[in-house]
C-alpha cells in the first residue's frame, strides 16, 4: 500500500474494528493514547493499533476533547500523505467512534530506539551512521512537502526486524503553506529547538521552521553516540537555558574515541541560529556519510608499494613505542578511579543501566543522563536522587 487513497476512510465505526481485529497486551502510552498488539481475526496478522481516548470525563474539558480530535484527525491526514515512504510507520487502517479512534500500523516487533540504546547503552559510528541516515532521509523527504515532524526522539523511533528504523508519531506535526512561520509551542524538552523556546518567551518572535528538526536529530545522534543527551539539567529552567545559549560539549570518556568527522556534524546541527543550521540535504551530503565508501581496487607501482612497507613498518614501531610507555592498569588506578578505565566504565554503565533502566525510562524529569555522571560515586548519587524522586513521586 503505498498511495494515499488506499488507506481507507477515517470514520469507520468502532465496531468495525472489534469485527476485525482483536486487541492485546500493552505496548506504549502518550498522553492520551495506548498501543496495543493486535490481531486481524481473518489472517492472524498482527498489528499495533493506537487507540485515541475522546470520552468526555472529569479529566478533560470538551474543548480538550475537541482539540484531541482536530489533532487525531490531522495526524490521520499526514500518516496518509507521508505513506510509501520505507523508514515511516505505514497506517493500514484507521476507525473512529464517539469514545475512540484506532489507528492501525504495521507492528514493530523491537520497538523503540530508546530501549534499543538503553539494552546498548552507546551506539558505533557505524551504527549511528546507519541510523542517522536513514532518519535524516526521512527529515528530508518531509522537509521537500514542507511538514515538520516537530517531535522527533528515540521514543518515535521504531525499529523493525532488521532494526532498519521506521518514523513515528505524527501527532505534531504539520504541514506549512507557502513561507508560513509556526509558532506553537510543543515536541519534548530535552530535544526542544532553541527557536521554538524564544517562541514561548517572545509573543514578538518571527517564528520556526523545518530546521527545528534537524536540532532534534542532532540531539539524536549526540545521544546515540555518548549514551545521554547533550542538554540535560535535573531543573527543567537550566536545561532550556543551556539549549537557548547552544551549550553542550564533548567532554565525556565516550567522546574520546569519537572521529572528529562526526563531532564536525553534530557542531553544524546544533546551531542556535536557525538560518545557519545545516539542512536535511547538507546533512546527507558531510563527509560522516560518505566514510567507508570502498574504493575501487588499484594497482600500486612497486615504488608506491615499498613506501607503504616502509610507513607500515614505522607505524607499527611507534604503536610498540607508545604501548612501552603506557601505563599499566594496576589495582589502585582500578581502586581510585575505576571510570577512567574503559572496559570498566562500560561494564558500570551497562550495570547501571540494566539495574536502573526503568528509572530513565520517559517521565520528563527523569532521564538517562543522570546515569553517566563521571565517577561511579556520582552515578550512585544520582540513582539515589531518582529514587527518591520516584518514591516523592509516589507519594
Ligand atoms: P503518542 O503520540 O501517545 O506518544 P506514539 O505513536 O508515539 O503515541 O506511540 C506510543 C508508543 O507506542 C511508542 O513510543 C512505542 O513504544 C509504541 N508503538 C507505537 N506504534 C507502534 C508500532 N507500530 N509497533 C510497536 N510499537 C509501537
Ligand atoms: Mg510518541
Amino acid at each position: 500500500m503505498t498511495k494515499e487513497e488506499e488507506i481507507p476512510d477515517a470514520v469507520r465505526y468502532k465496531e468495525e474494528f472489534y469485527d476485525k481485529y482483536d486487541p492485546k497486551e500493552i505496548l506504549g502510552r502518550g498522553v492520551s493514547s495506548v498501543v496495543r498488539r493486535c490481531i486481524d481475526k481473518l489472517t492472524s496478522q498482527e498489528y499495533a493499533v493506537k487507540i485515541i481516548d475522546i470520552t468526555p470525563s472529569d479529566k478533560t474539558t470538551p474543548q480538550e476533547i475537541e482539540e484531541i480530535r482536530e489533532a487525531t484527525t490531522k495526524e490521520i491526514d499526514i500518516l496518509k500523505k507521508v505513506c510509501g515512504q520505507n523508514n515511516i510507520i505505514q497506517l493500514k487502517d484507521c476507525y473512529e467512534s464517539k469514545a475512540f479512534f484506532f489507528l492501525v500500523f504495521d507492528l514493530m516487533k523491537r520497538g523503540e530506539l530508546f530501549d534499543y540504546l538503553t539494552e546498548r547503552v552507546t551506539l558505533s559510528e557505524k551504527e549511528t551512521r546507519s541510523i542517522m541516515r536513514s532518519l535524516l532521509e526521512v527529515v528530508q523527504f518531509l522537509h521537500a512537502q514542507n511538514i515538520v515532524h516537530r517531535d522527533l526522539k528515540p521514543e518515535n523511533i521504531l525499529l523493525d526486524d532488521n532494526v532498519n528504523i521506521k518514523l513515528t508519531d505524527f501527532g505534531f506535526a504539520v504541514q506549512m503553506q507557502g513561507a508560513q512561520k509556526l509558532k506553537e509551542v510543543c515536541g519534548t524538552p530535552g530535544y526542544l529547538a532553541p527557536e521554538i523556546i524564544e517562541c514561548s518567551m517572545d509573543a514578538g518572535h518571527e517564528g520556526y521552521g523545518t530546521a527545528v528538526d534537524i536540532w532534534s536529530s542532532g540531539v539524536i545522534m549526540y545521544t546515540l553516540l555518548a549514551g545521554s543527551p547533550p542538554f540535560w539539567h535535573r531543573k527543567q529552567m537550566l536545561m532550556l537555558r543551556m539549549i537557548l545559549a547552544g551549550t553542550y560539549d564533548f567532554s565525556s570518556p565516550e567522546w574520546g574515541d569519537r572521529s572528529d568527522t562526526v563531532k564536525d556534524l553534530i557542531a553544524r546541527m546544533l546551531v542556535v541560529d536557525p538560518k545557519q543550521r545545516y539542512t536535511a540535504t547538507d546533512v546527507l551530503n558531510h563527509s560522516f556519510f560518505s566514510q567507508y565508501v570502498v574504493d575501487e581496487v588499484r594497482q600500486f607501482s612497486p615504488y608506491r608499494r615499498f613506501k607503504v612497507i616502509c610507513m607500515t613498518v614505522l607505524a607499527t614501531m611507534r604503536i610498540y613505542c607508545n604501548y612501552r610507555r603506557a601505563k599499566p592498569v594496576t589495582k589502585e588506578v582500578i581502586k581510585s578511579d575505576p571510570y577512567s578505565v574503559k572496559p570498566i566504565r562500560k561494564l558500570i554503565d551497562a550495570c547501571a543501566f540494566k539495574i536502573y533502566g526503568h528509572w530513565v525510562k520517559k517521565g520528563q524529569t527523569q532521564n538517562r543522563a543522570a546515569l553517566f555522571e563521571n565517577t561511579p560515586k556520582a552515578i550512585l548519587l544520582s540513582i539515589a536522587g531518582e529514587a527518591d524522586e520516584s518514591i516523592h513521586h509516589i507519594w
